[in-house]
């Protein structure tokens, strides 16, 4: 790219854009919008519409849609030409500005988990004049919130709009009670770091379980995986390095501040990191960025892979969503601070994020809940399902020198009062050591490392808004009243950490010894999506979520229905593509060998030939061959028995319960055919051809 200041944004009606093209007072107006969340004046809105089109029409876009992200974690998009008819067969291009705000979209066919019946199918969108509009394959798009006629929220933009104003309005009242009344508003800020993996396309054609579930459902190990650590960091391949290339181009054009990108651990693995964005923006980034990794792979011959566990037996895939909140005057509430006053103010944040994460364990455990995630959580991998939090040796020193009023033995002697002393210095790097814990704090943000690669950053950021909110709530509520502040504050922040300290665990998570210990601190442990998506429903998360309006009873049974649904459903498509895979490909290769292994045998002997290897193979193949006969009759059968229920969570429990195991039963055997089976008989490209075949 040749100018890369220049291409950046170019297809985003961004701020720029706006000054540029929008008159000084409609300027004006939409920027109180956007920044302090005002209801757009529909004049104002008539003049923004007709500014964007006339851009859009300039850089060569026929339609627009209100692009939306309903509740199966993808995004959607209904294409409108701007074309209106005049008198005479004549036609004009037009967009007003109750097109823009204000959507409808017939969209009975999208999940909404009760929440609107076919008979009332419409759905409505509405502008998020916070994220900016872009342009995509001559498509204006523009970021929608969706809703139902009675304005439930039946997308994932909704809730998440709506936990950062719940978020802003508890962390601001904290904010004053400091003096700093200059803050009026307080926004969260993503960054996920997104992992993918890049396969060959010939080679992926050629894998129905590829093309079905975005996963290989069988597959032996290579001689080789991830043991010798040669992948991460390592030279990238020049045709991934095109990849890569082509992909920050598509990236920076659309306004995503594409950072970082390098090899993961595992091989064929990659990883790309934006630049942080508010908490909204950057999921819409996300978004575009898995959809952008999808295309930009096909112009290269690839594709990419956002499944969690595309392969077993090396590292499957995360999202590590980097998070923090920034007052409205550029302050990050989690940075430390110099001073004994920005000490106290940021032990309170921070008291309030522990406390937040140790009240809503089941929460957090829920909104990264997945049937691909499942299979990366507690994998010695990535973090276990159990929540804690990682602070580093040295904040967590501190913060027990303040619980036990003790002197803080650190690099500098201190004795700790909250708001008279500042915080002993504590070097940023070593608070990123532990790679292994699922929320860790790294020097100015937490890092929430348990979300899945093909989630939506949503679901994660509107539960932890919501719940860093409601500790907020109760502090401000204890504070306001007091009289001696500083006094109140110090014992405040002193008792949460009493009673929150047992979720903080700086040690390695992988271990067992550490599961056994979380039990005995009494942490939850969810460890599947049926386990942990019910809690969405438990009394005390509903409570919490209607105190601070994000979300509803009844949004959030239907986001746990539709959780739970999407599980059912995704192990369903898995095993019935492990008994195609089975029935039509890998049975029949695999007769087809043992018949070319007994007339190789038969002419052996006919030669006089002492041959005993022949027939013991043969009889190998033929045992292990009726073997995994019997676990696609297996299958089959356990997949007849499927219980007729309409609870979601009927089926996810019979699908976790019996038919993943009757699939890892039949897995095992047909990967253990691989390996006795000539090669030039094997139906499919194998894992090392998967995994190594990209230079
Ligand atoms: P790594 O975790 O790989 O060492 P970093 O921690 O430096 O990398 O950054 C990872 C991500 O965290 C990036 O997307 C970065 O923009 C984001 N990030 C940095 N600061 C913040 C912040 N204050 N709030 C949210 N995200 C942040
Ligand atoms: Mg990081």
């Amino acid at each position: 790219m040749a100018h890369m200041e220049e291409q950046f944004g170019v297809n985003v009606f961004n701020d720029a854009v706006m000054r540029q093209r929008l008159p000084k007072e409609t300027y004006r107006a939409l920027h109180k919008t956007i920044d302090e969340g005002r209801r757009l004046d529909p004049e104002v809105a008539s003049v923004v519409a007709n500014a964007m089109k006339d851009w859009a029409l300039e850089k060569g876009a026929t339609h627009y849609t209100h692009w939306f992200q309903p509740l199966n974690s993808v995004t959607a998009e209904k294409h409108d030409a701007f074309i209106s008819p005049m008198p005479g067969g004549a036609v004009i291009q037009e967009f007003s500005g109750k097109e823009l705000v204000r959507g409808e979209a017939d969209a009975s066919s999208l999940p909404n988990g009760g929440l609107r019946s076919t008979f009332e199918a419409r759905g409505y969108t509405a502008w998020d004049p916070t994220s900016y509009a872009f342009i995509k394959d001559r498509v204006l798009c523009i970021p929608t919130a969706y809703c139902s006629y009675g304005g439930e929220a039946l997308d994932k933009k909704t809730p998440l709009l709506r936990s950062m104003e719940a978020l802003s309005r508890q962390a601001v009242r904290i904010l004053h009670l400091f003096g700093r009344t200059d803050a009026t508003r307080v926004t969260p800020t993503v960054g996920p770091e997104q992992e993918y993996f890049l396969v060959d396309k010939d080679l992926f054609d050629r894998r129905s379980d590829l093309i079905f579930s975005g996963r290989t459902l069988f597959g032996a190990k290579p001689p080789k995986g991830q043991e010798l650590g040669d992948h991460f960091f390592g030279t990238i391949q020049t045709r991934v390095q095109a990849f890569m290339a082509d992909l920050n181009e598509e990236l920076w054009k659309l306004g995503v501040l594409a950072k970082t990108e390098h090899n993961e651990t595992a091989p064929a693995q990659h990883e790309m990191a934006p630049i942080y964005a508010i908490a909204n923006v950057a999921c819409d980034h996300n978004q575009i960025t898995m959809e952008m990794m999808k295309k930009v792979a096909l112009r290269h011959h690839l594709v990419c892979l956002l499944a969690e566990k595309p392969f077993e037996g090396v590292n499957g895939s995360g999202k590590h969503n980097n998070w923090s909140m920034f007052t409205n005057t550029g302050y990050n509430l989690l940075e430390p601070g110099d001073s004994p006053h920005e000490s106290a103010q940021f032990l309170l944040f921070l008291a309030s994020v522990i406390k937040a994460v140790d009240d809503y364990q089941d929460l957090l455990r829920a909104s990264v809940a997945s049937a691909g995630n499942d299979h990366r959580l507690g994998g010695c991998e990535a973090p276990p399902a159990v929540i804690s939090i990682f602070l580093g040796d040295e904040l967590t020193e501190i913060l027990e020198a303040l619980e036990a009023g003790s002197k803080y033995s650190g690099r500098e002697k201190t004795d700790m009062t909250v708001g008279v002393h500042a915080l002993p210095k504590f070097p940023r790097d070593t608070t990123d050591r532990n790679r292994t814990s699922p929320f860790a704090f790294t020097g100015n943000k937490f890092e929430f490392r348990s979300l899945g690669s093909s989630a939506s950053v949503s679901d994660a950021n509107v539960v932890l808004n919501t719940i860093v909110a409601e500790s907020l709530r109760q502090f401000a509520d204890e504070l306001e009243k007091a009289d001696d502040f500083r006094s109140v504050l110090h014992e405040l922040i002193v008792r949460t950490i009493h009673d929150h300290k047992r979720i903080i665990f700086n040690g390695n998570n992988y271990s067992s010894e550490w599961i056994r210990e979380a039990e005995r601190r009494g942490l939850v442990s969810l460890p599947t999506t049926v386990d942990a998506l019910p809690c969405y429903t438990a009394e005390k998360n509903i409570r919490l979520f209607e105190t601070h309006k994000v979300l509803s009873e009844s949004e959030l049974r239907s986001r746990k229905d539709i959780g739970l649904d999407s599980y059912a459903k995704m192990i369903n498509i898995e095993a019935e593509t492990m008994l195609m895979m089975s029935r039509r490909q890998i049975l029949p290769a695999v007769l087809k060998y043992a018949g070319t292994l007994a007339a190789s045998c038969v002419q052996m002997r006919e030669a006089g030939a002492d041959l005993r290897c022949g027939s013991s193979l043969l009889n190998v193949l033929c045992n292990e061959t009726d073997t995994m006969k019997d676990c696609v009759d297996a299958l089959t059968d356990i997949l007849n028995r499927k219980p007729d229920s309409d609870s979601a969570e009927t089926s996810a429990v019979y699908m976790r319960n019996c038919v993943l195991p009757a699939m890892a039963a039949l897995r095992s055997s047909a990967d253990r055919l691989e390996q006795i089976t000539d090669r030039a008989y094997w139906p499919f490209p194998t894992y090392d051809e998967l995994l190594f075949s990209i230079q």
